[in-house]
């Protein structure tokens, strides 16, 4: 029998366990803010355990551990590193009043899927990199080069204790090429993303009692034109350099697929977020304070260098309003004719009949970090079905066929070399 049947056999074979492991993963809380994800690393680590493959924890924050793992094949060859995150984004104290049908953390299987906080973002991911890690660790003498394995627990609200501190830290997480589960939806496969500018605004006048609007200018009424003035960023357009314009002209029908009715249109696009504002004590006063937060993501082509004079062009009209920069993640690329791109396409072919796009992911993942260092890196995971809002979901059989993509992939990547 041939490797890569004796991989899906196995994993045919396996069905019970490696749903169970996915399932009491959800079931293992990891909500970031705050960011403890001590239940869900003893999962992984227990799982591993039992298993036999090396690892090591790395935990520069010991309630948010990191799960570090490598092994090398029987002869040489290239790097792959599959990663994954282990928290997930908070619920609400009433999940119910967020729109939950299914409690978040129950691990609830409703029409054969799985629901909860974390089940697409990416517990489903993390679990396919974990499968494969181990899954190929039992044929690690047939192999080429060296498999690693990055579970990180600091992504959510981009955190310093995950993926950057290994990056910073440990070496061998860079590899040749990088393999993520983030989700992605089966049809396409992300090989870039847009950079978050986060700004932060503060309009300060003197306030005043409410009647006495002409001792003091509204700080409250100053943001709100401010915002309104901000939106002509999203008037700006770049420049793409030349293989990115021929993949994204033909990924539009992917996009919106992926992403939802008018994703592709905003993708070369600066968008505009405000994402907190905070003004006033009381209705009858006019408020001298006002705070809010921007959330700009730059698309590709877009620098933070071309974005912040046109930002300061528009403050510069409200002699009130100050902004500093709170967090800045520029959009990211690599090749997206890669050839991790050919083997995850042919395998999907193989398995569900189809090839997916490879496609720009308007949210941030830890990806992003691999490319930063010129290392390909590519995202292949569920769809994105409730991600950071209510009754997050993943089909049972999507779960299953990210798993199978991701193991087949590897081994594919790694035996090529
Ligand atoms: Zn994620």
């Amino acid at each position: 029998m041939s490797d890569r049947q004796q991989l899906l056999d196995w994993i045919d074979a396996e069905q019970d366990q490696i749903f169970g492991f996915y399932r009491d993963f959800v079931r293992k809380k990891s909500p970031n803010p705050p960011g403890d994800t001590t239940e869900a690393v003893r999962h992984i680590t227990r799982f591993l355990d039992g298993s036999g493959v090396p690892y090591r924890l790395v935990d520069p924050q010991p309630t948010m551990a990191n799960v570090l793992g490598t092994f090398e094949g029987g002869r040489p060859g290239r790097h792959l590193v599959l990663n994954g995150h282990i928290d997930v984004f908070p619920v609400g104290e009433d999940p119910a009043s967020e729109g939950w049908t299914q409690d978040p953390w129950g691990g609830e299987i409703v029409d054969g899927k799985l629901y909860g906080r974390g089940a697409a973002d990416m517990k489903c991911g993390t679990s396919a990199s974990i499968w494969t890690y181990v899954l190929l660790h039992r044929i690690k003498d047939r192999l080429k080069g060296k498999l690693t394995l990055t579970c990180v627990s600091d992504e959510e609200t981009f955190g310093p204790w995950g993926a950057r501190w290994l990056m910073a830290n440990e070496p061998e997480v860079r590899g040749d090429c990088c393999l993520n589960g983030e989700p992605s939806s089966p049809f396409s496969i992300r090989y870039g993303e847009k950079g978050p500018l986060w700004l932060q605004f503060t309009v300060t006048t003197a306030g005043a009692h409410g009647a006495y609007t002409h001792y003091s200018p509204s700080a409250t009424r100053i943001a709100a034109r401010l915002i309104h003035d901000l939106g002509a960023l999203e008037d700006l357009t770049f420049d793409l350099p030349d293989n990115l314009m021929r993949a994204q002209s033909e990924a539009s029908a992917a996009v919106d697929r992926a992403m939802g009715d008018g994703a592709a249109e905003i993708l070369p696009k600066v968008t505009l977020n405000i994402g907190t504002i905070r003004g006033g004590l009381k209705n009858n006063m006019v408020p001298g304070a006002c705070v809010f937060e921007a959330d700009i993501r730059l698309p590709i082509g877009a620098t933070r260098e071309q974005i912040l004079p046109e930002v300061e062009k528009i403050a510069a009209r409200f002699p009130e309003a100050r902004f500093e920069e709170t967090n800045y993640n520029p959009p990211s690329y690599c090749d997206p004719f890669g050839d991790m791109v050919e083997i995850i396409q042919n395998n999907v072919e193989e398995l569900r009949g189809f090839r997916p796009t490879p496609i720009i992911s308007l949210g941030g993942t830890d990806a992003r970090l691999w490319r930063y260092e010129n290392i390909p890196a590519y995202v292949y995971g569920p769809f994105p079905a409730g991600m950071g809002s209510f009754d997050e979901n993943v089909p049972i059989e999507d779960f299953f066929h990210v798993v199978r993509t991701h193991v087949l992939s590897a081994y594919d990547y790694l035996m090529a070399s």
